[in-house]
């Protein structure tokens, strides 16, 4: 297993405590020991941490005066949206209080002159397209979850879109934290570019909680295309299907969304989502733009996957038949489960330079081929992103040593090629020795940041950096 950061000193929760929480929130704080273990835990198969209490907030001013509390009792802090991060994010190593945001689901305000909304962090993505249907506009950062935007920011979120629209970092315009003594500051703004001072945005997305609590996100819009194509194309082997992203990149087509799932997984797919895909290395693709636009592009990806063994495109336009193609790949990861009954999941993700994607994925998968582990692979790989899951017992050590060697493998070598330990995922502390790897001495730099954000160490505490 990962190794758990050892645990700050731990902070006794008394009665007088839960009596202060209870006289500021009433019923929206709790000590019951289900709540508490639904929060101490993520989707992966990081071991449960429940923190001593559970606060539900619905304001910017509640948050902040439940932060001046826990700073009182010195008690540690942990945001918490809708718990699908995969790295033991919401963990609470150390107790204390976990500040759940989900309660926070308005949507604030939406220009759409100016192609920009501002939403409390508990609404979710899904929840904000819905907001957003007949206004002819859409956000296109999607992981897999529904995740809260909230927690999308703090984990740098991407998702299938990526390729065409960036990811949280790019689309994350301002937000409204609250600070680890309770002070709430405004970060960024509305307008489309500023260069006043350090870029406070830019360092609390991505901060997974350590540094504030993001109470509100600013956030870009995009027009819904005129035109909508998907196609999904199988090859003969997964180089094939690798090139085919490479050169679709290089040539800069601007495709919407370029994912590979290798056999395994379409195997998976297949099951679960009771679809009848040839069972072998498949690119599902997205096209955006006008008519004309959309038919270039198709007929241009097209040319070039026949060039590496694309076979036959299987194209979905009706909205309902694009809907089905995307849900079955966002279900990717209960799908992988779904093959080991009672199983659990070590998702994992790393991100090389596109001209170096065939190589990493290739050697990775001899790995897997050489070992007895199930582990499909799927990949947001127009970024050069790809993940695996391995499908494990967590109560077999003999398994989780073996995921273990071949995640430490893959993300060695993901780091020698030039590429990042994760590409969406986060840190958490699942991946927090690998980050030290990467950053070499800007690790220190951060604990360092983090120090002066957060003194007595109570935001978040054992997650991303080491202090
Ligand atoms: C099936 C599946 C598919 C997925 N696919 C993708 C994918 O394609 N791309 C991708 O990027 N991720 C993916 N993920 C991971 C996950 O959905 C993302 O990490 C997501 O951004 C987490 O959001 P959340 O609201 O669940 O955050 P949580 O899990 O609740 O929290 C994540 C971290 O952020 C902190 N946090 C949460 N809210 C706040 C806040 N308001 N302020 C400060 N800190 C906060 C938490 O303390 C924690 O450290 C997937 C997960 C699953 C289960």
């Amino acid at each position: 297993m990962t190794a758990v950061p050892a645990a700050q000193p731990r902070v006794a929760f008394t009665d007088e405590m839960k009596a202060e929480f209870k006289a500021l929130l009433g019923d929206r704080f709790t000590t019951a020991a289900a709540v508490r273990e639904h929060h101490g835990k993520d989707e992966s198969y990081h071991p449960n941490f429940p923190p001593d209490g559970v606060a539900f907030a619905t304001s910017t001013e509640e948050v902040s005066a439940i932060v001046k509390l826990c700073a009182k009792h010195k008690l540690p802090i942990i945001p918490f949206g809708t718990g699908t991060s995969l790295e033991g994010g919401v963990a609470a190593l150390a107790g204390g209080v976990c500040i759940d945001v989900s309660t926070m689901k308005e949507v604030l305000r939406v220009s759409p002159e100016d192609l920009d909304v501002t939403v409390q962090a508990g609404v979710t993505r899904k929840q904000l397209n819905e907001h957003l249907r007949d206004t002819g506009l859409f956000f296109p950062i999607d992981p897999g979850a529904d995740a809260s935007l909230g927690g999308m920011a703090s984990t740098r979120a991407s998702g299938t879109n990526a390729v065409r629209y960036g990811t949280m970092r790019e689309n994350v315009l301002g937000l409204t934290v609250v600070l680890a003594d309770g002070r709430v500051i405004r970060t960024g703004g509305r307008a489309r570019k500023s260069a006043a001072g350090y870029d406070l945005t830019r360092l609390f997305v991505g901060a997974e909680g350590t540094l504030g609590i993001i109470t509100e996100v600013t956030l870009r819009l995009y027009g819904i295309p005129e035109a909508i194509s998907s196609a999904v194309c199988p090859f003969n082997d997964i180089r094939g299907a690798v090139d085919t992203v490479i050169q679709t990149i290089q040539s800069g087509i601007p495709v919407a969304r370029i994912e590979l799932l290798d056999e395994v997984q379409m195997d998976a797919v297949n099951k679960y989502s009771k679809l009848d895909y040839k069972v072998a290395p498949t690119l599902f693709f997205e096209f955006h733009g006008t008519a004309a636009g959309v038919k270039e592009q198709a007929e241009m990806v097209a040319a070039i996957a026949a060039e590496f063994g694309g076979s036959e495109f299987t194209w979905a336009t009706r909205p309902e038949d694009r809907s089905k193609l995307w849900q079955a790949r966002h279900d990717g990861y209960y799908a992988a489960l779904a093959l080991r009954p009672g199983s659990k999941g070590w998702p994992t993700d790393v991100c090389v330079p596109i001209s170096r994607l065939a190589d990493c994925i290739l050697e990775t998968k001899k790995d897997i081929a050489e070992s007895s582990m199930l582990a499909p692979l799927v990949g947001h790989v127009g970024d050069g992103n790809f993940h695996l899951v391995y499908v494990i017992d967590p109560d077999k050590p003999e398994e989780m040593a073996e995921a273990k060697r071949l995640n430490d493998r893959m993300v060695d070598r993901a780091l020698a090629m030039g590429g990042t330990c994760t590409g969406e995922h986060g840190i958490g502390y699942g991946k927090m020795e690998f980050l030290e790897k990467e950053a070499g001495d800007a690790f220190a730099v951060m604990g360092e940041l983090k120090r002066a954000f957060d003194p007595d160490n109570r935001m978040n505490p054992g997650k991303v950096v080491r202090i």
